[in-house]
């Protein structure tokens, strides 16, 4: 087989299951190419796009306006590592920082690693400034939380698969229950050894659980009362997914579309990824104020790629998108047309239990157990209808399209939803 030959679907996953590693398990399905909300495969077969590379692809695929960016990045410089200053980073921080209302961004490139970056500041703030004896901080997680793929993010995961074996763990992390305020306060009071408190606005990964009405602000205010740092870990829910820039700005009633001024809850620690790249190249960051990102200094952390030229040209360019497609505002609209068209579905369906999220990150709930395979045989029909997505458990099917949709299109995703839901019933 020529190097140059189109691969048929089953040669491209035949190779990958020969010569790849085994840590996914794909849908059955080959794509080659993508533009705006449609992918398609090896046989030139259209399909909805409903999972967004886990909502890295917010900006649709292939956005003119980042693929010319990171283009004519690439023609001029693409790396010089972070020993020598380049043109294009002070301009991306810039533009970020003011964008979420910090004072300053430290670029890195995936989110794991921003999340690993949001720990370090964290920790150091609460010896240096807080003044936690050393090596004794804690930070306070979440059950059920998603948080990336390191070995320390992997050591606060309860997720068997993700964890067994890969011991011995990180230790200084203290794991609650998720939307439990009161259990917040507890592992708050009488504990002087609380550096942080590392949240996801929704637990995306888990199967898009919405904490309830106020659980956030509340939880900020009592970080602040134990004056330990609220780190909000926006990889999959920031950048216009959830209906506002971010989702901790939660029902904020700002009607600034592209609200970054007070949101409802501000976090003292950002973590961004995925789609800050808009999908086209690994982009993160950690955003803070000064009195915080102050006490990192030369040589306590860094990365050869993270804020190179492409990334920050490419960051730009996809924020930018953001902004004047007013993203944010479409989430929320169509977000509420595709709950309300599937809950008319729902109200007579025996197979679909609920549908939850918040602009357009939401998950239906497939009436059946979390060991059974519905939600999968439910995506493999979906496929075969011409639209794409992926189980996050055996009975919980994400629905998350890139936010360039249109209302036409929305209505056609959820006919052919609904349509296909109905050969389950
Ligand atoms: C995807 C994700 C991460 C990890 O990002 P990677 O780029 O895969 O390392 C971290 N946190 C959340 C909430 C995510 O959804």
């Amino acid at each position: 087989m020529a190097v140059l030959d189109q691969l048929t679907s089953q040669e491209a996953m035949d190779l990958e299951n020969k010569y790849g590693a085994h840590n996914y398990h794909p849908l059955p399905v080959v794509l080659n190419k993508g533009e705006g909300v449609y992918v398609w495969d090896v046989e030139g077969k259209k399909y909805y796009d409903f999972l967004s590379a886990y909502s890295a692809v917010n900006q649709g695929h292939c956005h003119p306006k980042i693929v010319n960016a990171m283009i004519d990045q690439a023609e001029t410089l693409t790396l010089t590592s972070r020993a020598f200053y380049n043109d294009k980073l002070g301009r991306y921080e810039k533009m970020a920082a003011e964008f979420f209302n910090y004072d300053k961004l430290l670029p890195m490139n995936t989110g794991a690693e921003a999340v690993e970056t949001a720990l370090k500041i964290c920790r150091k703030w609460a010896y240096e400034v807080k003044g936690i004896k050393e090596n004794e901080a804690q930070i306070i997680v979440c059950k059920n939380n998603f948080h990336g793929r390191t070995t320390t993010i992997i050591s606060f995961s309860n997720d068997p698969v993700a964890r067994k074996n890969f011991g011995p763990y990180t230790s200084g992390f203290i794991k609650i229950e998720y939307d439990n305020i009161n259990a917040l306060e507890d592992a708050l009071k009488n504990n002087s050894n609380i550096a942080g408190f590392l949240v996801e606005p929704i637990q995306g990964e888990a199967g898009v659980y919405v904490p309830s009405e106020g659980y956030l602000a509340k939880a900020k205010a009592l970080c602040e009362k134990y004056g330990v740092l609220f780190i909000a870990d926006e990889v999959q829910t920031g950048i216009a997914r959830t209906g506002r820039l971010l989702a901790t700005c939660g029902n904020c009633s700002c009607d600034d579309k592209n609200c970054s001024g007070t949101p409802e809850v501000k976090a003292d620690v950002l973590i961004l990824g995925k789609a800050l790249s808009g999908g086209a190249y690994p982009v993160s960051a950690v955003l803070a104020n000064d009195a915080i990102m102050s006490v990192i200094k030369p040589g306590n952390h860094g990365s050869t790629f993270g804020g190179n030229p492409i990334a920050a040209a490419v960051g730009i360019a996809a924020l930018e998108v953001v902004r004047d497609e007013e993203l944010a505002d479409n989430a929320y609209k169509l977000g509420a047309l595709f709950r309300s068209e599937l809950n008319t579905y729902i109200a007579t369906s025996n197979i679909v239990n609920a549908v939850r999220g918040k602009g357009l990150l939401n998950a239906i709930l497939i009436n059946d157990t979390e060991e059974s395979d519905t939600a999968w045989n439910i995506c493999l029909a979906l496929r075969d209808n011409g639209l794409l997505a992926k189980p996050t458990h055996g009975n919980i099917i994400r629905f998350a399209p890139p936010l360039v949709m249109n209302k036409e299109q929305l209505l056609d995703c959820t006919r052919i939803i609904i349509k296909t839901l109905k050969q389950f019933e």
